[in-house]
């Protein structure tokens, strides 16, 4: 059966827990990237940690691209210190950005991982084209604050499919040697 275009492959409390070079010896070559919540909070510039991700991506072998909604100008900004290519005002969950974004990388969708914080954006337009894919928490999480309608809406639909296969698809890719992975993956949004 066809898993939900809803559902990820898997869940990352954050970015920092997923393990890339696990990654990288199940064969994925790419990584697209969402920025706002996902990497630093909204609007803000890369810090000197998210610079070094992207250094240790690079030398892993990776091949990074940042498919962001936002324009040219904020983006060019955050990756002043970062070598990769981005697709800016991608209109996700639309497909065009994404299928531009394997265009570019070179890579067919199966040896690419979409990695964000939005299910109605990142993910829903990754399984949209088949491409495999990471919710990672959105940055700022507070498990006493109101989040939102959105989000209040996301973890209804996260709880709906966590026990379900289908959004385990890539975990035993994420979570070797990923101790904070394990240690809160049952903490789903
Ligand atoms: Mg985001």
């Amino acid at each position: 059966m066809r898993a939900p275009l809803l559902c990820p492959w898997a869940f990352a409390p954050e970015v920092r827990a997923i393990d890339f070079e696990a990654l990288w010896a199940a064969g994925f070559r790419g990584l697209l990237f969402d920025v706002d919540n996902t990497l630093v909070p909204h609007g803000a510039d890369a810090t000197p940690e998210v610079d070094a991700l992207f250094a240790q991506l690079k030398a892993l072998g990776f091949r990074c691209l940042i498919l962001s909604d936002n324009g040219p100008a904020r983006l060019r900004r955050f990756l002043q210190n970062i070598d990769a290519d981005f697709i800016d005002n991608a209109g996700k969950p639309r497909k065009k950005g994404y299928r531009e974004a394997l265009r570019r990388l070179g890579l067919p969708r199966e040896q690419v991982v979409m990695i964000g914080d939005q299910l109605f954006t990142d993910i829903l337009g990754a399984n949209r084209c088949g491409i495999p894919n990471i919710l990672v928490r959105y940055i700022g999480y507070d498990p006493d604050a109101d989040p939102g309608k959105r989000r209040r809406l996301e973890a209804k639909i996260l709880r709906r499919y966590e026990a379900s296969p289908a959004m385990g698809r890539l975990n035993e890719a994420i979570r070797k040697e990923a101790p904070v992975y394990e240690q809160t993956e049952k903490a789903v949004l």
